[in-house]
């Protein structure tokens, strides 16, 4: 059996942050297991679901590089799920109910009152043929629900949360589709993990429930149901799920210029007992990824840590690998000197800038000024195709005296304008003997 995950996003807005590391997760673990991760588009919600953002779901992905092996569309499947529900209304596992959602909220608010659970009271399930016959005469049309089997304990063991147990007693017959026709998400997911061949279903927290009543329609449909990971739910760095970070998506991190290596090392390891590590490549955490490493505990999403990584990816990454992104002439000498001092990759036409010149002139003490003088004169007379920074330091400490700070940061200002920046000697041979002594001159 090949391992098949899925990620089943409705189309009503862009990914956030928690849904890339969901996405990523099944991504991961099909990968791991030499198995397949599809794309689910669950867009049973035609008013909500919208075009644009099935294709900022694709673009983000691809950003990623979480190629689906396939992707499939739940609007293109209605047929199929009206199929299976006839099954199930014929089984006598999907009736039909007529109260209105304030019918439905009375009676809520009285259990509530009572101090009781709010399930719903199966009051649709006595009503008889007449019955019916009455209410549809008047022109009530039912919703549906799934009648769960009281008799049988809703249990398994998750990938992440260890073995979950819920009494069927306590909960609703959840609804499944509305007066209208249309479909909630309970029971066409259920039919596509079936039809699909879903292995694994790796989803927030937030479906624990669901799933609970979800392993009754997989019996009911004669299916085994798949293995279940519900990974704890991913907070800001404040402790708390908070709006920011459900705005958080591909577009912010990218123009905030975040590698996807980067958000792919860190949301591949927050929340479980792994190390956050750069890694440009992603098969190492591939390799290493285990549910049986995920915490309970929420995961902290932390931008400075992201941030950090980053750095840290750039570091590492070759010329070829950002070429196309780098002002026109710079060349790989260029990037591997001024790579060490990058947080993102924009930044390097800012150094290239520094290089190719003009710059904006440092302010510089009159004995400075003397000192650069100096310095340019010993410039235009060292050896420039080796070491043209040390050479011209070594030289220039040896006739003036100036040692560490006194002896370097002229330089570094009058030859980039800046006080901080990559190394000189790797930078030195980038702006070259011309431009330099131009630059001592002042
Ligand atoms: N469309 C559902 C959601 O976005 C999918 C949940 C699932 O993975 O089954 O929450």
């Amino acid at each position: 059996m090949t391992v098949t995950t899925r990620f089943a996003p409705s189309p009503t807005g862009t990914l956030h942050v928690g849904n890339l590391r969901t996405a990523l997760h099944n991504w991961m673990f099909a990968k791991a297991n030499g198995g397949r991760f599809l794309l689910r588009i669950d867009d049973t919600d035609r008013a909500r679901s919208e075009e644009r953002h099935v294709e900022s779901i694709r673009a983000d992905l691809a950003w990623l590089g979480l190629v689906p092996d396939g992707e499939e569309r739940q609007s293109a499947r209605f047929d199929r799920y009206a199929a299976r529900f006839a099954d199930l209304v014929a089984a006598g596992r999907i009736y039909p109910a007529y109260e209105t959602a304030q019918e439905l909220e009375l009676k809520r608010k009285v259990l509530l009152g009572r101090g009781l659970p709010p399930v719903y009271d199966r009051a649709a399930l006595s009503l008889t043929d007449a019955d019916r016959a009455k209410l549809e005469a008047e022109g009530i049309r039912p919703h549906w629900r799934f009648r769960l089997d009281h008799g049988a304990p809703l249990e398994w063991d998750d990938l992440i949360r260890g073995h979950q147990r819920f009494d069927p007693k306590t909960m609703s017959d959840p609804v499944i589709r509305r007066a209208d026709g249309s479909w909630l998400y309970l029971f066409p997911s259920v039919v596509d993990d079936i039809d699909m061949g879903v292995t694994h279903v790796v989803r927030g927290e937030d479906h624990v429930s669901n799933t609970a009543t979800q392993l009754q329609m997989f019996a009911a449909l004669g299916a085994v149901p798949p293995a279940f990971a519900h990974e704890a739910l991913l907070t800001g760095s404040e402790g708390k799920l908070s709006k920011r970070l459900g705005s958080l998506g591909v577009d912010h991190f990218r123009d905030a210029g975040i590698e996807p290596q980067a958000l792919i090392s860190l949301l591949a390891r927050i929340g479980t007992s792994l190390s956050v590590e750069p890694h440009v490549d992603p098969a190492p955490l591939i390799a290493h990824f285990d549910f049986a490493r995920f915490g309970r505990a929420p995961a902290r999403f932390d931008e400075t840590e992201l941030a950090q990584l980053n750095a840290r990816i750039i570091h590492q990454l070759g010329f070829d690998a950002v070429a196309a992104r780098l002002p026109d002439g710079m060349t790989s000498g260029a990037w591997e000197a001024i790579r060490p001092n990058l947080a993102t990759i924009a930044e390097a036409a800012d150094w290239w800038q520094v290089v190719e010149g003009p710059i904006d002139p440092a302010e510089l003490s009159g004995e400075d000024r003397a000192y650069l003088a100096q310095a340019a004169a010993t410039a235009a007379a060292i050896d420039w195709s080796a070491d043209p920074w040390h050479a011209l330091t070594g030289a220039l400490k040896e006739a003036t005296g100036r040692k560490g700070k006194p002896l370097f940061l002229p330089l570094r200002l009058a030859l980039t304008g800046r006080p901080h920046g990559p190394d000189m000697a790797a930078l030195l041979p980038l702006i070259g003997r011309d431009r330099t002594l131009a630059r001592l001159r002042g």
